[in-house]
């Protein structure tokens, strides 16, 4: 009998829906073993009913639940206890959801900031007042989902890789555990480290020259060669089997996209270690609480900023 799935997706771009799509050929050979039975993104299915005629917002129950995206306002929060209630298995999928991502850089700001920048304070926007029903009150800050609801399987990374995706459904469907392993980007990377000192990060956007065709254990780690690389606090996965991390393969440091290497890690304090045993001083990034945690700004790590006055930003 096929798997019943569900699938929400709350604060994000659409990448990790992508992802699913991406997956290609083998997506034939697990669909016949799903039957999809709630996805906004493929189905018209409501969840106050196909009318509007309930009152409690309602997905029908399913034995694996997949949600993309963090929680951003308070119809996410309910969605998500919905989710968790219905669903057997429940896949946080996608950093997002894993550990805030991109829209967790949200709460380097206070809501009401917020409002004030893109809604009240916008030249195009005319200032008739926010509405205030039928549109869902956003939530203090941005949470991962499982700061709202346990969580069964994490797929970090923006988006996460097809790989991943079919190697925990297809795990899930055969009645086995999915976990990635707690090594770091470092770990799989095959890039040689010298641990000598550099004497500057390079800026941002500058092209790092490397010879095409190089093997890849031929080349010095980016980050001793000055630039910024966030693979010593990024977990380990999207190299799939092979292990090479996608980017790295590419001659790119790590953005640091699947997200901290724990629940518990503090990605600011693991990269200050990493570039302090290089002779670098991460107080030369200026945004470094951004920087360091660009994709995993739930659970605290990131918070409004103080303006001169003790004033969140
Ligand atoms: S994890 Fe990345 S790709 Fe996926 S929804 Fe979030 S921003 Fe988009
Ligand atoms: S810092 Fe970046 S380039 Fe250097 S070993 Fe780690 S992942 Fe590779
Ligand atoms: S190397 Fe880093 S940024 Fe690139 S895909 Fe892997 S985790 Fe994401």
């Amino acid at each position: 009998m096929a798997a019943r799935l569900a699938q929400e997706w709350f604060a994000i771009c659409g990448g990790c829906e992508v992802t699913i799509l991406d997956v290609g050929e083998p997506l034939l050979d697990i669909l016949p073993n799903l039957e999809i039975v709630h996805m906004p993104v493929l189905m018209d299915h409501k969840v106050y009913g196909q009318t509007g005629e309930k009152t409690k917002m309602e997905i029908p129950e399913a034995d694996v639940g997949i949600i993309t995206g963090s929680i951003r306002n308070e119809e996410h929060k309910e969605l998500a206890k919905e989710m968790r209630n219905k669903c057997k298995t429940l896949i946080a999928m996608g950093t997002c959801a894993c550990s805030g991502g991109i829209p967790a850089l949200g709460n380097l700001s206070t809501v009401d900031d917020i409002m004030e920048k893109v809604y009240r304070g916008s030249v195009s926007t005319e200032s008739n007042g926010l509405p205030k029903e039928s549109v869902p009150a956003l939530t203090d800050r941005v949470y991962a989902i499982h700061e709202v609801v346990p969580v069964d399987v994490k797929l970090p990374g923006c988006p996460t890789t097809p790989e991943i995706f079919v190697e925990a459904v297809s795990a899930l469907l055969a009645g086995k555990k999915f976990t990635l392993t707690g090594k770091s980007v470092c770990d799989e990377c095959p890039f040689v480290r010298e641990k000598k000192a550099v004497s500057e990060l390079k800026r941002p956007l500058e092209p790092i020259h490397f010879d095409v065709g190089k093997p890849l254990e031929s080349v010095r780690c980016v980050l001793e060669q000055g630039y910024l690389c966030l693979g010593p606090a990024t977990k380990s996965g999207c190299g799939g089997e092979a292990g090479t991390p996608r980017c790295i393969k590419a001659y790119m440091p790590c953005r640091g996209c699947f997200g901290p290497l724990a629940d518990t890690a503090n990605p600011m304090v693991d990269m200050m270690g990493a570039l302090a045993s290089i002779g670098l001083d991460a107080k030369q990034i200026v945004d470094r609480a951004a920087t360091f945690n660009r994709f995993a700004g739930a659970q605290g790590r990131l918070r409004p900023v103080p303006q001169k006055g003790g004033k969140p930003s």
